[in-house]
């Protein structure tokens, strides 16, 4: 078993975790995992994933709006998210950014609420969580308008495009993805991804890494994750996991891992 995993990117406030959540979370420290960032996606999971936070030593928040929920952005309840950032367990702003595969949002709004929590991710001084899909173009236009750091997580794009992000100053963000038969332009792209700039995530419950697929995933499962990525960077799982562990404190301005 490995220890010291850091999961950048989990949903513990989603539905799926109600029955059980209190369980899962108590046996995350004894599966060798050390600290997650739990990720809001609309005013509601981002008081979720910040109250879990303070609730638990381990856990840090991120609060923002996801593309998906740009239509029922207002800037009164963004209000109280930017509230949320000043609390110290409050990481980032996240996740945020543009979904063009689904759609669920009409485009222009999701550019526009991109776009604004992008200018506040600035003034604040504060990292992103980004989540973009299908609209690669998009994203690095508003990227290049705005000077934030922060990561692009469950990285799903080309080995040209993380080559344009880590110049940007960017981290990429690997899930169980990368274990599918079928991840071929990621496994390329981990390639080209300095072992500094890479972090390690879930996206949990979803994306549960081979031979999980399917299942609800949770962070310990990161293992398969880390052990694919060390063999595309040539380098131990465990002192993969402990890089990501760096990466991850470095970008979040976590101070130390906590048990
Ligand atoms: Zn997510």
């Amino acid at each position: 078993m490995y220890s010291g995993i850091f999961d950048s990117h989990a949903h513990y406030d989603d539905e799926r975790f109600d029955p059980d959540r209190e369980e899962v979370i108590a046996s995350l420290t004894e599966n060798g995992v050390c600290n997650v960032i739990d990720i809001g996606c609309d005013l509601e999971t981002s008081q979720k994933a910040s109250a879990l936070a303070q609730r638990y030593p381990f856990f840090y928040a991120a609060v923002g709006y996801h593309p998906h929920e740009a239509s029922s952005f207002n800037e009164e309840d963004f209000s109280e998210i930017k509230a949320m950032l000043r609390h110290p367990k409050v990481v980032a702003l996240g996740e945020i950014g543009l979904d063009y595969h689904y759609d669920l949002s009409p485009r222009e709004k999701q550019i526009e609420v991109f776009d604004f929590q992008l200018k506040v991710a600035e003034e604040l001084d504060v990292p992103i969580i980004i989540h973009t899909r299908e609209a690669t173009q998009d994203t690095l236009n508003l990227l290049q308008k705005h000077n934030c750091r922060g990561v692009v997580h469950c990285y799903s794009g080309s080995a040209e495009t993380a080559k344009i992000l880590v110049r940007l100053g960017y981290y990429i963000g690997f899930t169980g993805v990368i274990t599918f038969p079928n991840a071929r332009k990621i496994v390329e792209a981990c390639d080209i991804v300095p072992p500094d700039r890479i972090l390690l995530e879930t996206d949990c419950p979803y994306m549960a890494p081979v031979p999980f697929r399917g299942k609800r995933c949770w962070s310990p499962m990161i293992e398969k994750t880390a052990e694919r990525v060390a063999q595309i960077k040539g380098m131990e799982p465990q002192t993969l996991i402990d890089t990501a562990q760096e990466n991850t404190m470095r970008l979040f301005g976590i101070q130390s891992a906590q048990f």
